[in-house]
């Protein structure tokens, strides 16, 4: 049996198509992580090859710090989708065609600087630094005249957009924000209170439920869209990444952690989006993670999602009962 469902709030239907299922495992990529290229753009003692840093977090542990002097290290993406030196102003003309400069910034976030090993490899201190590097770009960012919104992201995995195998997040900030997050804030308005808050109670005690931590859940959404797929929320409302305290950051990467190794099991490509509030609007900060072991067909085109794999399902995974 399947399903047709809903999203919580979005008008985004998917066809939960449980009747081609599968055991968790049989979802697995066989293939291991393909080897470091040489040269390895993003090591250290490459700094040259890449555009000039904008920061870099030092790598304080004396045995280590010969070899690998940062751990990890921001600087801008050599092929920028936008950059700042446009215009920001979006314009109509003739009615149907809208656009504007490819205004910006494009910046990549080098995560480790071993090559060697993934986000999910990292050590939960060492997740929660990389959580801060997100947490100062996005505020410094912010600050730019024009920028309407600063999206950070990550693409694991050639499935999921990279050919890259050095761990790295990305930082794409434009004049516009992005389509998805608009319309969680325009749904969250039609409800009295935040509907976030409001289903938390419910899916952290439900078949859905993933991790939970003294700040955050963790569950796969009702209506997944990939096999898989995790929302992780915190349980008070919080708009921002850049709100939370040491503490918080601290959970979170915890339960990012615990993502991240059932990922690594699967050996799954995967992307996150970090959704945010847009500055002076209110919504539920959020963390997509979306694996990505199907590929999308035609169907899917029309703007209907199948995933075969039940979100029950994938929670059991999870929760190691599967
Ligand atoms: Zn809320």
């Amino acid at each position: 049996m399947g399903e047709l469902r809903k999203d919580y709030i979005l008008d985004r239907y998917v066809i939960i198509a449980s009747e081609r299922g599968k055991r968790p495992h049989q979802f697995a990529k066989e293939t291991a992580q393909p080897k470091c290229p040489t040269p390895d753009f993003f090591a250290p003692g490459n700094e040259n090859m890449t555009p000039p840093e904008i920061m870099r977090v030092e790598n304080d542990d004396p045995k280590t710090k010969k070899r690998w002097p940062w751990k990890i290290r921001v600087f801008p993406n050599k092929f920028m989708a936008v950059k700042e030196d446009g215009n920001a102003e979006i314009k109509t003309d003739n009615q149907f065609y809208t656009f504007s400069d490819n205004f910006g910034k494009h910046e990549v976030i080098v995560e480790t600087p071993d090559c060697s090993k993934q986000l999910w490899d990292l050590d939960i201190s060492h997740i929660k630094q990389v959580i801060d590097v997100y947490c100062r770009r996005i505020t410094e960012i912010r600050k730019i005249k024009g920028i309407k919104y600063v999206c950070i992201f990550k693409n694991n995995g050639k499935e999921a957009g990279t050919s890259i195998v050095h761990s790295h997040s990305q930082v794409i900030a434009y004049n516009k924000i992005p389509e998805i997050v608009r319309q969680k804030v325009e749904a969250s308005k039609k409800y009295p209170i935040c509907p976030y808050c409001s289903l938390i109670n419910n899916e952290k005690q439900s078949f859905r439920r993933c991790f939970e931590n003294h700040t955050f859940v963790a569950f796969a959404p009702y209506a997944s869209r990939f096999p898989f797929e995790v929302l992780i929320l915190p349980k008070a409302h919080v708009k921002d990444i850049v709100d939370l305290d040491d503490g918080q950051k601290h959970d979170l990467a915890d339960i990012m952690k615990n993502v991240l190794l059932k990922l690594k099991e699967l050996n799954a490509p995967f992307n996150y989006v970090i959704h945010n509030a847009p500055q002076g609007e209110n919504m539920h900060f959020q963390i997509e993670i979306l694996p990505r072991l199907t590929t999308w067909a035609g169907f899917e085109m029309s703007g209907t999602v199948i995933n075969p794999m039940p979100p029950e399902d994938a929670a059991k995974f999870y929760r190691g009962e599967e």
